[in-house]
C-alpha cells in the first residue's frame, strides 16, 4: 500500500534538535552525548554509526531494485516466491540467521470483470493497461495481475450511474443537498481524498449496489505533469489496483486475531466481515470518460470537477451501466523472510525493521524502492559485524509478503508471535515506497525524539544540509499560520505525525502495543504510477529517485535508527513529548465538540431565517440540510487529569534518565539496566485495552488507530473520537473514562520505571 501522495504531503515531517533544554548534564549537539548512552558508549556508537553510513552504496539499492522488480510479484505468483528465496539467500550471505515463515491467506484474484455502458449508447470498458514501447517490463502481460480491487464481493448488477466525487461521507451530504439519491444506483467515484476501501463502504451504506473507482487526470495524470512515457504521470489507460478490504481488522479475513497457519481455525468466507458489501472495480480515465460523458442531471459543484475535458454531471443516468465482478476465492501462501542478528548483551530485546516485498505488479516504487533500501542496510550491518561490531540487542530484519492485499504477512506474523513480541519487542521501524525530497516520519511519540536525533545525523544528498534541517524549514514554509511557525521555531523536537493503517506497522502498534515508526523521503516526486504496470524499474529510474541518492539516505536513516536502539545502554524512548502530543489530542476533542455545537446552532438559525430557501436558485433542485441536534456538553475531565498524570510521570522519568547518563553518575549494574529496559519496552502496551475499540475489537491501542472512515489516516483516541464523528454523543462521553484509564495506566508504568531508575542511582553505601 503505502501512504499515497494525496495523504503524504500533509505528513511532511516534523522533527527537531538533539538536546532538550532541561537536560543540562548533556553536552551540546556538536559533541553530542547520545540519548540513552554514556559519554564513553556515545563515542564508540558514533564511530560505528558513521562507518555504517559511509558504507551504504546507492548503486546497491539500484541493483536490488533491478532484481526484485524484474517480473510481476504479487501474492501467489512465481516471482513473489522467487524474490522471497533470493532475499533469504542474501540475508544468509550477510551473516544473518534467516528463515521463511509461511501463512495461508485468503487472496481473491479476478476471474471475470465487466464494465459496460448499456444506455443511452453502448461502450465496453477495456480494463487493460497497454505496454509502453521502450519500457521492457510493461509488456509482461501473462504474469500481470489484471486491474481489480481485491476483496470486492462477487456481483453482477445493472443500474443508472451517479458521480459521487471522492465518495466520502461529506460528498453524500452534498448529494442530499442536490436532491440526488444513490439508492439502487451504481456510483462512480474518483480516487483520492479518502482511502479507496471507504468508497464502496460508504456507497453501500447509502444504498448503492455497485461501485466504480477511476483515476482522474487532475489528481495523478496530465493535470499534474506530462504523462508516461513522456513524463512520469499516470497515462490515459493507467489503472490503480488496490485492496478495498474493510477496516474492521487487517490481515487474513478468515483468521482475525490469530496467525493464519496451515491448521488455523478459519471463518467461512460468508462470515468474513472485511469483504465489501457491493461489487467494485477500478478503471482508467480512458474507460471512465465515456461513462462520465453520458451523465446528465445537475452540474457538479466546482470542487468536484476533475481534469477531463467535459462538463461533469452528477446523474443519475441516463447513463446505465453493467458491472460484473467474479473472483477465484483461493487460499494463497505468503512468504515472510525473517532474518536475525543476535545481540551480544541483551539478546532477548528485539529491534525490528521491515518493509514489504510483494507488489501489485512490478512495484519498483511500491514497495521495492523501500525493500531495496532495507536490504542494503542489512548488507552493511553484516559488514560491520564482520569488522567486529555486534549489536547489544538482537536485530530482526523482515521482508513481508502480502502487504498490498491487506497487510497480510506482517499482521499474521504479529498475531502468531504476539506473546514473544510483548516480552521482547523494543520497536518496529517500517518503510515502504521511497522517493526524492523531504524526510518524513510518523509513529508512536515515545520515538519522536529518537527520530529527531537520527534525522540530524543524515545529510540531504541534494542540499548539503541535514535532512532534519530541511524538513524543519519546509515545515516553516508550509505552515498556514504565524502560530504554527512560532511553534516550529520554538519547539526543540519537530513533531511526528500519528500512524493510521497505511503499511506494515499497523499490527505492531495498534494490536500488539509495540512502539513503531514509519520513515521515508518524498514530496519532490514529479511522477505517479501507483499500483499500475508502469510502476517498474524503467519508470522509476527515469522519473523518481533517478540516481538512488534518496535510497541511500533512507538506508542511512533506517540503519542508524536500528543501531541507536540496538546499542543504547538505556532505551532512548522519550515521554514528555508523547504526553504533550496526547494532551493535544485531548484538546482537539474539546475543540471538535465546540465546533460541532456551533455548527449545529448556526444551521438551526439559518433554517429558521430561511437562508437556504432564499439563496437557492428556483430553477435548480436544492434541498435544505436537515436540522441537527446540538451536541450536549461532554466531560473531558478524566482525560485531562490523565494527561496531567502522564506529564508528571514523563518529567520524573526524564530527570532520572538524564541523571543516570550524566558524567560521574554511579554505574548501574547490567542486571538492573536489563530489567529497567524490559519494563521500558512494555510501557507502550499499557495503552492497550483488552476489549479494544468499541466497534473494532482487534484494534487494542487506545491512543493510536486508523479511522473507520479514513483508513490510512489516523484517528487518535478513536474510541471517543469516532463516536463524536458519528454524532453519537452519549456513547462518545461514555468512552472517556475507559480511555482515561489506559492513559493513567501508561502514566503509572512510566512512574514505576522512573522509581526503579532513581533507586538504581541512589549512591551505594
Ligand atoms: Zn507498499
Amino acid at each position: 500500500m503505502r501512504i499515497h501522495r494525496f495523504v503524504s504531503r500533509s505528513f511532511v515531517l516534523l522533527i527537531a534538535p538533539l538536546i532538550s533544554a532541561q537536560t543540562t548534564s548533556l553536552k551540546p549537539a556538536d559533541t553530542a552525548q547520545l540519548a540513552g548512552y554514556t559519554v564513553a558508549s556515545s563515542n564508540s556508537e558514533h564511530e560505528w554509526e558513521k562507518k555504517f553510513r559511509d558504507g551504504v552504496v546507492s548503486e546497491n539499492v539500484k541493483e536490488n531494485m533491478r532484481r526484485l522488480s524484474a517480473r510481476p510479484h504479487h501474492v501467489g505468483s512465481p516471482y513473489d516466491k522467487d524474490n522471497a528465496e533470493w532475499i533469504l539467500a542474501k540475508f544468509k550471505e550477510w551473516g544473518f540467521d534467516a528463515h521463511i515463515e509461511t501463512f495461508q491467506v485468503l487472496f481473491p484474484t479476478p476471474k471475470e470483470r465487466v464494465i459496460e455502458l448499456v444506455e443511452p449508447t453502448r461502450f465496453k470498458a477495456k480494463l487493460q493497461e497497454p505496454a509502453v514501447p521502450g519500457d521492457p517490463t510493461s509488456g509482461q502481460t501473462s504474469e500481470q495481475l489484471p486491474t481489480y480491487n481485491a476483496y470486492s464481493i462477487d456481483g453482477d448488477v445493472t443500474a443508472p450511474l451517479v458521480y459521487v466525487n471522492y465518495g466520502t461521507r461529506e460528498d453524500y451530504e452534498q448529494l442530499d443537498r442536490l436532491g440526488v439519491s444513490v439508492r439502487g444506483a451504481i456510483v462512480i467515484a474518483r480516487y483520492g481524498a479518502a482511502w479507496r476501501g471507504i468508497k464502496p463502504k460508504v456507497a453501500a451504506e447509502h444504498g448503492a449496489i455497485g461501485c466504480i473507482i477511476y483515476s482522474d487526470p487532475r489528481d495523478d495524470g496530465y493535470f499534474e505533469g506530462d504523462d508516461y512515457p513522456k513524463g512520469g504521470w499516470r497515462p490515459r489507460e493507467g489503472v490503480q489496483r488496490g485492496s478495498v478490504m474493510d477496516t474492521d481488522y487487517p490481515g487474513d479475513p478468515l483468521t482475525p486475531g490469530i496467525g493464519a497457519t496451515a491448521d488455523a481455525k478459519r471463518l467461512p468466507i460468508k462470515e468474513a466481515r472485511t469483504i465489501t458489501k457491493i461489487p467494485v472495480l477500478p478503471i482508467s480515465y480512458g474507460d471512465a470518460l465515456p461513462l462520465l460523458s453520458a451523465l446528465a442531471g445537475p452540474v457538479v459543484p466546482e470542487a468536484w470537477r476533475g481534469g477531463l475535458p467535459i462538463t461533469y454531471h452528477v446523474g443519475p443516468g441516463p447513463a446505465k451501466v453493467h458491472l460484473k465482478v467474479a473472483s477465484n476465492w483461493d487460499l494463497k501462501p505468503v512468504y515472510d523472510v525473517i532474518a536475525t542478528l543476535r545481540g551480544a548483551e541483551s539478546p532477548d530485546q528485539w529491534v525490528i525493521r521491515g518493509n514489504h516485498h510483494d507488489a501489485w505488479v512490478n512495484g519498483a516504487d511500491d514497495p521495492v524502492s523501500g525493500m531495496s533500501v532495507v536490504l542494503e542496510e542489512a548488507r552493511e550491518l553484516g559488514e560491520l559485524h564482520k569488522q567486529g561490531w555486534t549489536p547489544k540487542r538482537t536485530i530482526i530484519y523482515c521482508a513481508w509478503d502480502g502487504e498490498e492485499p491487506g497487510l497480510l504477512g506482517s499482521t499474521e506474523w504479529v498475531e502468531e508471535h504476539g506473546n514473544d513480541l510483548a516480552q521482547h519487542a523494543v520497536a518496529y521501524i517500517n518503510s515502504d515506497s521511497n522517493g526524492r525530497g523531504f524526510f518524513h516520519a510518523s509513529g508512536s511519540h515515545d520515538l519522536e525524539k529518537l527520530m529527531n536525533d537520527v534525522a540530524r545525523e543524515i545529510n540531504d544528498p541534494e542540499k548539503n544540509i541535514s535532512v532534519w534541517q530541511r524538513a524543519r524549514l519546509a515545515r516553516i514554509a508550509n505552515a498556514k499560520t504565524q502560530e504554527e511557525r512560532d511553534e516550529i521555531r520554538k519547539r526543540s523536537e519537530l513533531r511526528i505525525g500519528a500512524l493510521g493503517d497505511g503499511s506494515d506497522y499497523t499490527a505492531f502498534l495498534d494490536h500488539a502495543g509495540v512502539s513503531a515508526v514509519n520513515i521515508g523521503y518524498g514530496g519532490e516526486n514529479d511522477a505517479d504510477a501507483y499500483h499500475s504496470i508502469y510502476d517498474d524499474f524503467y519508470w522509476y529510474a527515469h522519473f523518481m529517485d533517478t540516481d538512488f541518492v534518496y535510497g541511500r539516505a533512507l538506508a542511512q536513516t533506517g540503519g542508524t535508527t536500528v543501531m541507536r536502539l540496538a546499542d543504547a545502554d538505556l532505551l532512548p524512548y522519550q515521554y514528555t513529548g508523547m504526553a504533550d502530543t496526547i494532551g493535544r489530542y485531548v484538546s482537539e476533542l474539546e475543540k471538535l465538540l465546540k465546533q460541532k455545537q456551533e455548527e449545529a446552532k448556526e444551521r438551526d438559525l439559518e433554517l429558521k431565517e430561511g437562508v437556504f430557501s432564499a439563496v437557492a436558485d428556483p430553477r435548480k433542485i436544492s434541498v435544505p440540510p436537515p436540522k441537527e441536534v446540538v451536541p450536549p456538553y461532554m466531560n473531558f475531565a478524566p482525560l485531562q487529569n490523565a494527561v496531567e498524570s502522564l506529564k508528571k510521570s514523563a518529567e520524573r522519568y526524564e530527570a532520572a534518565a538524564s541523571k543516570a547518563q550524566s558524567e560521574g553518575a554511579p554505574a548501574i549494574s547490567p542486571q538492573t539496566l536489563e530489567s529497567i529496559n524490559t519494563n521500558l519496552l512494555r510501557i507502550q502496551q499499557s495503552f492497550l485495552s483488552e476489549k479494544g475499540l468499541p466497534e473494532r475489537p482487534w484494534f487494542k491501542n487506545q491512543v493510536y488507530a486508523p479511522g473507520a472512515y479514513t483508513g490510512y489516516g489516523a484517528k487518535p483516541l478513536a474510541a471517543v473520537r469516532e463516536y463524536m464523528d458519528e454524532k453519537q454523543w452519549t456513547r462518545a462521553d461514555s468512552q472517556v473514562p475507559n480511555v482515561a484509564k489506559t492513559l493513567e495506566d501508561g502514566a503509572a508504568a512510566i512512574n514505576k520505571v522512573a522509581e526503579q531508575l532513581e533507586a538504581a542511582e541512589a549512591p551505594a553505601h
